[in-house]
């Protein structure tokens, strides 16, 4: 996909997420679409940002650190959302430059997130229980909660990413039911393979890389 291409990209997925909304009854409004820009570089984003598309996703704090403080100086009303892991001894690098963070999984991340300045959080779940990915435990979601409301971080719903090459509805559908069990009201879920699903069935906020900017070069 051409470059130039990202303004039309991008009103094709905002269509898909306003008819998936009205399917469900949702008010369009109500789901925020991050455009997941990592491996990408500044003239992938460029369009976007002229669009006036400010939320943005990144997986490593690195990457995030070349990519955003100039196009911040330029564009300072971004919001950019870190979606991948976060190692401890990066939180407050990642305190500093993200609005949200979608990937708090674990006792000792909440740990040294309470330490610095954290921004609003989700909690991502390993909604698949599947042994080689990250997330958080099910069973172990509430103990989670509620060590860091304790700490006095800013929990505002859950995040996954349902095992691939299966059915996504039910993960979408067990996150957002997870979710009304324990009153947060936001879900991070759905990317580009799925987001309409994911709209459909409660996502307040979907992760979409390959359908705003093709498709990745493989790492
Ligand atoms: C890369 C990534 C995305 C976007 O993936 P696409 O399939 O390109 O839409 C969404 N969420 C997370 C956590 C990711 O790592």
């Amino acid at each position: 996909m051409a470059i130039a291409d990202g303004a039309a990209a991008l009103a094709e997925v905002r269509d898909i997420i306003a008819r998936a909304a009205a399917i469900a009854g949702r008010d369009p409004a109500a789901v925020t679409l991050i455009a997941v820009s990592k491996t990408r570089g500044e003239d992938a984003v460029r369009p976007l940002l002229e669009a006036g598309h400010r939320d943005f996703g990144e997986n490593r704090v690195q990457e995030a650190q070349a990519k955003w403080p100039l196009l911040l100086a330029e564009y300072p009303d971004v919001r950019l959302h870190l979606v991948g892991q976060l190692q401890s001894n990066k939180a407050a690098d990642a305190a500093r430059l993200f609005q949200m963070i979608h990937s708090v999984d674990r006792p000792s991340l909440v740990t040294a997130l309470a330490k610095v300045s954290a921004p609003p959080v989700f909690l991502q779940l390993n909604i698949g229980e599947e042994p080689q990915k990250g997330g958080c435990a099910i069973a172990e979601t509430p103990a989670l909660l509620a060590q860091a409301r304790g700490a006095g971080l800013d929990v505002r719903g859950l995040m996954a990413v349902p095992p691939a090459d299966t059915e996504p509805a039910p993960y979408f559908a067990l996150l957002a039911k997870l979710a009304r069990d324990l009153d947060l009201p936001s879900l991070s879920m759905g990317m580009s393979d799925d987001y309409a699903t994911a709209v459909q069935l409660g996502a307040t906020h979907v992760r979409t890389g390959s359908a705003l900017f093709g498709a990745r070069a493989p790492q």
